[in-house]
């Protein structure tokens, strides 16, 4: 089996963790999801991984429930190590070499980030999480993910959601809804598309990191996309 790519940043929403629940951890999802992941590890590719954190908690909808916007934030920021240990611990479980490192200070939870740490543990093997978004209120963990994906210089940023690629419309809602197998980071901006919010697609166009958006839920497509491609949509310059 041949890799596409070399350096790969993952990207996995928080919500995508709770599997069929309705929040926190699922720990069969989790164990899929490490599965995955080592398997494609074995190959040989460097894997950074940033996970969100709405499975626990949003500083945005914190707010509407009266918390303050910046300590919301800094709460969802938490959530997203909660999420990154767990995801650290259910690879170990398996045998697999994994590093949590932090964008916020918190040893000895982890290391806290630089990318000259995050290369060494690339380059040793290690699947490398990295946690707390961009460790700034106001972002999110999108943000977080093209940001660290251009730091360490990866070769494409894989969106893994619950639906198989970018359509013209919700395809949960609407059943016209086309797929699109391309589509350029502008056609996001002038279609008005969901894909990622905007502060995070302007980040992956303006350094040209490439967006892979694929669904992540069924256990083989992260290999297909990593070996065989042909799957999800790519989004480019
Ligand atoms: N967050 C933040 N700065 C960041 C990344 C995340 O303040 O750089 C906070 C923010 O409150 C966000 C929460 O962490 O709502 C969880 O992240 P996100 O909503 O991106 O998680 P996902 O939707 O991917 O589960």
């Amino acid at each position: 089996m041949t890799k596409k790519y070399n350096r790969i940043l993952l990207k996995l929403s928080g919500e995508s963790l709770m599997g069929k629940a309705q929040y926190g951890i699922d720990p069969e999802r989790l164990a899929e999801y490490a599965q995955q992941i080592k398997e494609m590890a074995d190959l040989g590719i460097q894997i950074a991984i940033v996970i969100g954190g709405g499975n626990i908690f949003r500083g945005l909808s914190g707010a509407t429930k009266g918390f303050e916007r910046v300590k919301g934030d800094q709460m969802g920021m938490l959530a997203t190590v909660i999420n990154s240990l767990a995801l650290c611990s259910a690879l170990e479980s398996i045998g697999a070499k994994a590093r949590v490192l932090t964008g916020v200070r918190m040893e000895p939870i982890g290391e806290y980030f630089s990318k000259t740490r995050a290369l060494e543990c690339l380059n040793n093997g290690e699947i490398v999480i990295f946690s707390c978004g961009t460790g700034c209120p106001y972002f999110t963990t999108d943000t977080g993910s093209s940001l660290r994906g251009i730091e360490i210089e990866a070769d494409v940023m894989l969106k893994g959601t619950r639906v198989d690629g970018i359509y013209t419309a919700d395809p949960e809602k609407d059943p016209t809804a086309v797929k699109f197998d391309d589509i350029t980071y502008d056609e996001i901006y002038v279609k008005g598309l969901k894909v990622m919010d905007l502060t995070a697609t302007t980040m992956c166009k303006e350094n040209n990191l490439p967006i892979i958006v694929f669904n992540m839920d069924k256990p083989g497509n992260l290999k297909k996309v990593l070996t065989e491609g042909g799957i999800g949509t790519l989004v480019h310059n």
